[in-house]
């Protein structure tokens, strides 16, 4: 086990550095215009395939670093860069780690690249979990897959929604329901191959903030998928339906939520890109104090503009400070007896937005328009306390495992 460690080693500073350099020499330059355009970013995320940092290869590095900090600072320095771009840059990521979580070798050997595809001929995965009636609540979801034993297929059919990539993945993961009586642990994760008939895009959705990457319905009308698709394999899922149905059958005694402990390690890497956002709009509104006169006088000379910079300060730090380590907690499996990776990701989010509506306060007039980056930054830090659980969910999961109330 690694030693909890709020110094980066040579090497990830020497990562560090050289994502901050692409951030601010290619994403934060692309920024205002993939914004405007609201269209995936596709020869960004070709540059980064190019340099190294969209591929499997550099996300796994930081995933299995024992240190835990590989992923949150990966984050916080692209997302620093830009929210929106950065989102179409690891949003294939959080798709792959749902295979690399729950696939077999050989699901992960043959998906994962296709994910990615290569830098002459970049792709993109994406995750569909989410559906019109299941956002929070997860159990209420609809999107059945049957399986066809004479054929060995699996049948899926429903409508996924809020899908980041969705309709433009070359992969998809599909979260499906194959047993409706178990509620949420009658769950499980399909692979869709590239050009499934079947699967097609719904709405593409105009949003408020990070609008360069794409969010869209994702529709599955009778999609056939090999029974190798099915993630994990059907072994594993019969011997995990027969252990739920077996509990349901005792008057569901209370169990660990697997899930709930995936979401407490995932949820500080989206902590970490509020990190990143926050942290930007801070040294925009820094700068811009030191060097905006009015009265005769730079403007932080005024207490009360410095003092606000102080509390952007120590915010954007406590929420690294919690974000790292919640990270350390889980990648050395440190049971998360206060739910502290929801904590992180709730705190550094709504530091995120707090942060950002400051800084457009400090640039005054200018941070109200889109000549200056962080009216841009304060709409998409809005994302942040909403997906991978919203802020109220995180302190729902805080208060019940502090209170030692189950998690439905
Ligand atoms: C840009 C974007 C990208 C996304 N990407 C993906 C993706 O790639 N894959 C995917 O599967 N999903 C994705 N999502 C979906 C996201 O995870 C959901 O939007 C989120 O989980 C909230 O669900 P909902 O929108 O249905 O809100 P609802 O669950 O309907 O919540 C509405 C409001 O009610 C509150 N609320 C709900 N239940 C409770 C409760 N028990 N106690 C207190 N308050 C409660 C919520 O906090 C919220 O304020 C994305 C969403 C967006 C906006």
């Amino acid at each position: 086990m690694a030693e909890f460690t709020m110094e980066l080693n040579d090497e990830q500073k020497e990562v560090r550095d050289w994502l901050h350099g692409f951030a601010a020499d290619v994403i934060r330059p692309a920024a205002a215009e993939w914004d405007e355009r609201e269209e995936t970013p596709w020869p960004v995320i070709q540059e980064a395939a190019k340099v190294g940092i969209y591929s499997l290869d550099f996300y796994a590095q930081q995933y299995f670093d024992a240190s835990g900090l590989g992923i949150p600072m990966a984050m916080e320095e692209l997302f620093w860069g830009d929210a929106g771009i950065a989102l179409s840059i690891v949003g294939t990521g959080l798709a792959a780690v749902g295979v690399l979580a729950n696939g077999t070798e050989e699901q992960i050997g043959t998906w994962i690249p296709q994910m990615y595809g290569d830098p002459n001929d970049v792709k993109v995965a994406a995750f569909c979990s989410s559906e019109p009636d299941a956002g929070s609540d997860v159990s209420s979801m609809r999107t059945r897959a049957v399986y066809d034993e004479a054929k060995d297929e699996w049948v899926l059919d429903g409508t996924k929604t809020w899908a980041t990539n969705g309709g433009i993945a070359n992969v998809h993961v599909v979260v499906a329901v194959v047993d409706p009586e178990l509620g949420s642990k009658g769950h499980a994760s399909f692979i869709v191959p590239p050009n499934t008939p079947g699967l097609s895009q719904g709405q593409k959705f105009k949003k408020h903030g990070i609008r360069a990457s794409h969010t869209a319905e994702v529709v599955l009308d009778g999609v056939r998928v090999p029974g190798s698709c099915l993630l994990g394999g059907k072994e594993k899922l019969d011997e995990r339906l027969a252990r739920a149905r077996e509990r349901a059958r005792k008057g569901g005694e209370r169990v660990k939520n697997a899930a709930m402990a995936t979401f407490e390690a995932s949820r500080p890497a989206v902590g970490a890109m509020a990190v990143g956002t926050a942290r930007a709009a801070y040294e925009v509104a820094l700068d811009y104090a030191r060097t905006r006169e009015q009265f005769g006088r730079p403007i932080i000379d005024n207490q009360g503009v410095a003092f606000q910079l102080a509390d952007m300060a120590t915010q954007v730090d406590a929420a690294r400070l919690m974000v790292w380590r919640a990270s350390w907690m889980a990648v050395n499996g440190k049971p998360f007896t206060a739910a502290e990776g929801s904590m992180s990701k709730l705190f550094a989010s709504e530091t995120a937005k707090k942060v950002t509506a400051q800084a457009i306060q400090i640039l005054g007039g200018n941070g109200y328009t889109r000549e200056y980056p962080v009216e841009r930054m304060h709409r998409d830090a809005a994302i942040y306390t909403i997906f991978e659980g919203t802020s109220e969910i995180q302190r729902l999961v805080i208060s019940r495992t502090i209170s030692g109330l189950p998690l439905r």
